[in-house]
């Protein structure tokens, strides 16, 4: 199974899935995991008219705004079948009091969440109104959500660019947290950056400190026009080959650990 576990759902929508679909079908991939965008008029009753039309391809996850959203925005996302919950641009820092009570809900309905990491594009009509800073979504800032919600499945996006170090030791640390690389890591950094990074497959008595081999941590997502996944995709080959990647953790990259996270084994 591979699943494209990073994508976003554009207007009109209808239109944007068949892209996505084709292009999708082309290149191998199963299922897509899709977030919407409510100012871009993709809020969380059109994801769920498209999980409805799509529901054994689209993994579609809700969107909470932190700061503003309750914990029944959680409930709502769960009673209109959307299948997790993404959050980026929140008022405070992602692991503040105020957010814990969302997580909890998150974690208690079995939502993965998935959190958006480090760099976001300038968005003058929107910056200061949205009060957006970049500072508030550091991947060290899952630390604390991951140890109070163990049983919370966290995926942090962008491998935290450009907190790199921070997301690959929280990756070692907390089973429950996971990562994809998408956006513009992989034109940025080699795959030699990045095997550095996911270091502790080297060394088993160090590596110990987590339960998890750091290919079990890593997600395959393209976040791109459908035109441009094809691009995304021959990046994760490069760095598989690479590093020598054994199979049984390609195929879990490729879409093996998501299928787990979001309930489809088998
Ligand atoms: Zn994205």
């Amino acid at each position: 199974m591979v699943i494209d576990a990073h994508h976003h759902l554009w207007q009109p929508w209808e239109q944007y899935m068949d892209r996505l679909l084709e292009h999708s079908y082309r290149l191998g991939i199963d299922r897509v995991v899709i977030t919407g965008w409510p100012p871009n008029d993709v809020g969380n009753d059109t994801m769920a008219k498209a999980q409805a039309a799509h529901p054994d391809f689209l993994l579609t996850m809700g969107f909470v705004r932190l700061g503003e959203d309750s914990p029944r925005e959680v409930d709502r996302i769960r009673d209109l079948g959307l299948k997790g919950i993404k959050v980026i641009q929140p008022l405070n820092d992602y692991d503040a009091d105020e957010y814990m009570p969302i997580y909890a809900r998150a974690a208690s309905l079995g939502l993965p969440m998935l959190f958006h990491l480090g760099i976001v594009a300038r968005q003058p009509e929107m910056d200061r109104f949205w009060d957006v800073s970049m500072a508030r979504m550091r991947p060290v800032h899952l630390d604390r959500i991951a140890r109070n919600f163990p049983e919370l499945t966290i995926i942090g996006a962008h491998l935290g660019n450009p907190w790199y170090e921070e997301a690959g030791e929280i990756a070692r640390m907390h089973p429950n947290v996971y990562f994809d690389i998408t956006g513009s890591t992989m034109k940025k950094k080699g795959p030699a950056f990045l095997d550095e990074l996911l270091w502790w497959h080297k060394n088993e008595q160090y590596g110990k400190m987590g339960d998890n081999h750091p290919y079990q941590k890593i997600i395959f997502g393209t976040d791109v026009d459908p035109e441009m996944m094809e691009d995304v995709k021959g990046d994760y080959q490069c760095f598989m080959d690479h590093v020598n990647m054994e199979q049984r953790y390609r195929d879990l990259i490729w879409g093996g650990t998501a299928a787990r996270l979001f309930g489809l084994e088998g």
